[in-house]
Parts: C-alpha cells; structure tokens; sequence
C-alpha cells in the first residue's frame, strides 16, 4: 500500500469513528433552541473531542503511527491540523453547557472541589486549560517558542487524554447508554495500548543499537558517522532517516541515511546545529547510538525518474548522496554559503561531471568551473538545466529553503506533481 493510501485510510478511519457519536448520544427530547438541545449538542462535542484527541495522541507518537506510517511527515500535517481546527468542536462542550445551565464563563474554567460532582467537572476544567495551552503554543505562537519548550508543554495532552477519559464516566449525562458505555471501553483499552507502545519504545524495545566505527570531521561543522549493527539492521532504501539516541529516555534527532552496506552499516552525515548534534560530533569509536527507523517515503513517491534534478541546501545533501553516485544520469544543485561547506562536492563532480553545480552565496573571489554565484533562482535552474519545466524536482533542506525553490519551480512552470520536498524540520 502507497503512504498516499495510508494517509486515506486513515482520514477514513478517524471519520468513522468519530460520526457515529452523532447517532450514539440520546437525542434531545425537544430538539430547538432548547436545554435539552444544547446538552445534546455538548455531549457530541465532548465525545467527538476526545475521539480527536485519541486520534491526535495515536499520530503525533511514532511509536504507535511508525507502525503504520512511513511518511512522519505527512500524519504530523494530518495532526497538527486535528490540534489547529478540532479545538473548535473540544471547545464546543463546555460552550453548550455554559448556555444549557445558563452559568457564567467562568464555570469552565475556575477550578471547584466543593463536592464529588464539582470535582469531577474539574478534572474536565484542568483537560480544557492544558488544551488551550497546547493549542496557543502550537497553532497560534509556535514561531515564537523554541523546539524544546515547546515539546515539553506538548507533553502535556498525556495528561489531557487521561483526565478526559475520567471525566466522561463521572458525570456525562449520556454515558448511561449502553452503546456509549461499550465505545468508551473501547476507547479507554486502545488508549491503555497505545500508552504500552509508548512504553515499549522509552524502554527502547524497537530500537537497534550500534556500535560508531568511526566519526570523523568533514568540514568546520559536518560529520560523518559510521555506524555498525551489533545484532541485526533495518531494511533501508536510498533516502530515508533514522532517529538517533545516544541512551534510553534521551532524546531523539532524525538524520537521513547517507548510505549503507550489504552487512548492514550506516553513514550519516551531520551539521552542527543545537545540544544534540554538538555532543554527537563529540562520540568516539566504540560508543553505542540507539537506532529507531527507517522511515520516510522522499525519493520513494513518485518512483524517481531518470534525469530528475535534486536540488540540496547545505547538508539536504543527504537523501541524494547515494541516487546521484549510483545513477549519474541525475542532476544535482547543490546551494551552499562557500565552497569549503560544500562537503563531498569533489565526490558529486567525478561522479556527475557537468550535471553537477555549486551554487555558492557568499564564495569570495573568481569562480571556478561548475560553479554559480547567489541564491538559487528561475533563472539559475532554468540556465543549468535543459528543457527544465519537464524534469522531476526532489528538494532537501531547512524549510526556507525547501518553500523558496518550490517557489521558484512553480516560476518555471514546474508542474507541482514533479516536485518532491523534504524539509530538515518537522
Ligand atoms: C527527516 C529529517 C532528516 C534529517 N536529516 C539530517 C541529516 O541527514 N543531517 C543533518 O545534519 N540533519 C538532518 N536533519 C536535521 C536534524 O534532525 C537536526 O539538525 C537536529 O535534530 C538538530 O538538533 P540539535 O539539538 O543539534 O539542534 P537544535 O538547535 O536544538 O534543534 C534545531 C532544530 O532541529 C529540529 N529538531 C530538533 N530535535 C528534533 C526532533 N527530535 N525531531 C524533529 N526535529 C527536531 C527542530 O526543528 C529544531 O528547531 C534531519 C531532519 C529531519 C526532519
């Protein structure tokens, strides 16, 4: 099955198990702008909430969607746009019960543990407020928030997704229905699996370990990495990543699989960047990285045609390496500051001769064959790359950069199913 299938069937899944709530829940007994209407109405939102909210806990985990999908790119898409716009239904119950029991706005929010029924509706106030959280520094400011704060405050839909559940058999009206009874048993039991597979992987269950063979400096921020299964090694195909941890309950960084052995070895090569990488270039021969992956469809879908262009930015090499040396009948624009960041440029240029190109945006003095100076551009492609509007795209690097060429194809009248971007961020 395609990633493209997958990514179907899952938007299918999440639709039938979701609607069904609308039938489920005991309809009104005056349907209208009624008390009874609007209880209706939130036990729907509220039930339909929580079924996005399992949605979104079981695609934003990969180790639970990394059983299914291979694309983590496009179920994170899938999920930030379920966190983005399915606040609008969660938000939806505790509004309908605002106007069903005629209470102010605050009801919903202030905390209360002055009986049984209050407290109950609290672990409910205590869902709302991380939700709004999560959703505030995800959707609306994210830019402004770096990776790691971020992330842990995203820790915090564990919480949520617990709370939820507690609170539904507590004091929802309509949980006295035997059906709904059955789907939340159902949903409380996939969410216990899930928090197993969660558990599988911190304990590092589906991960390989490796030995570094060896770690060496290819410019002033590049390395490359060798790494050597100490049991068995995953399938691999040309351009797809790996998670890499330096020790259980560490953190986990995505780096592309540069190229690989019959008998299972890695290279990855790496740039300097934030805390993770700066201790990586500092591993030895010997060390052991824990290995989570493959994963990733680039270069995958659509199968890569011949004479297709790849166009990297600095270490969005990566994916390429191996294509471009392989099967030199591909293009390869490779955008760089200089040349000395222009890691394995003598490699590409023996391998590719003159379908190889150094566009370099800040190279001091006279240029040498095979290179162009600034920023990648229309112009630049369309000068280096014949009959260009009929070739196959495959872009890889920072985001800025991946939307900046796509851009400039579009230009072209590149046709947007003949281009392909991986962005080195999620
Ligand atoms: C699919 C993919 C393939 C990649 N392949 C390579 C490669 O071959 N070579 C290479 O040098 N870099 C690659 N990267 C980028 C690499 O993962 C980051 O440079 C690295 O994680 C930075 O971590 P840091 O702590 O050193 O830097 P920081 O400055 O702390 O992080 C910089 C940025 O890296 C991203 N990042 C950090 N941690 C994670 C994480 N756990 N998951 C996803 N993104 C994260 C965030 O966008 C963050 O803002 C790839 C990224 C992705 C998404």
């Amino acid at each position: 099955m395609t990633e493209k299938s997958r990514h179907k069937l899952v938007i299918v899944a999440i639709i039938i198990s979701t609607v069904p709530f609308l039938l489920l829940v005991p309809s009104p007994s005056l349907w209208g702008l009624t008390k009874s209407t609007a209880l209706w109405g939130s036990s729907v939102a509220g039930y339909i909430g929580l079924s996005l909210l399992l949605w979104q806990f079981i695609l934003g985990t990969r180790a639970i969607s990394g059983l299914f999908f291979k694309d983590l790119a496009a179920k994170l898409k899938l999920h930030s746009w379920l966190g983005t716009y399915g606040i609008v239904i969660f938000l939806l119950h505790p509004l309908l019960i605002l106007v069903a029991y005629a209470e102010p706005w605050q009801y919903v929010l202030v905390p209360s543990f002055k009986n049984g029924y209050e407290s109950s509706v609290t672990w409910g106030r205590f869902a709302l407020l991380a939700i709004l959280l999560i959703w505030l520094t995800s959707a609306i400011v994210r830019g402004a928030i770096s990776y790691r704060p971020w992330k842990y405050l995203h820790y915090l839909a564990y919480p949520v997704l617990f709370l939820s559940l507690q609170h539904v058999p507590d004091i929802g009206t309509s949980f006295k229905a035997d059906a709904i009874q059955a789907y939340w048993i159902c949903y409380v039991a996939i969410t216990l699996l899930c928090v197993a597979l969660r558990l599988r992987h911190v304990f590092g269950f589906d991960k390989l370990a490796y030995t570094i063979s060896f770690n060496k400096q290819l410019s002033d921020s590049v390395h490359l990495l060798r790494l050597t299964p100490q049991k068995r090694a995953p399938g691999l195909r040309a351009g797809q990543y790996v998670y890499l941890q330096m020790g259980l309950k560490t953190e986990e960084h995505p780096f592309t699989v540069l190229d690989y052995s019959s008998d299972g070895d890695l290279l990855v090569a790496f740039k300097i960047y934030g805390r993770f990488t700066q201790k990586l270039a500092l591993k030895l021969p010997g060390d052991t990285l824990l290995v989570d992956g493959p994963y990733g469809s680039f270069l995958q879908e659509p199968s890569v045609p011949p004479e297709s262009v790849f166009i990297a930015g600095g270490i969005g090499v990566t994916p390429f390496v191996k294509r471009a040396l392989e099967q030199p009948g591909h293009y390869l624009l490779y955008a760089n500051r200089t040349r000395q960041s222009a890691v394995l440029r003598t490699v590409f240029k023996k391998a590719l001769g003159n379908r190889y190109t150094d566009i370099l945006s800040r190279q001091d003095g006279p240029l040498q064959a095979g290179e162009v100076s600034g920023r990648i551009s229309s112009q630049i492609i369309e000068q280096l790359i014949p009959n260009a509007p009929s070739k196959h795209y495959f872009v890889c690097g920072p985001e800025s950069f991946t939307q900046h060429v796509f851009q400039e194809l579009l230009r072209l009248d590149v046709p947007p199913n003949q281009i392909s971007l991986e962005a080195f961020s999620f």
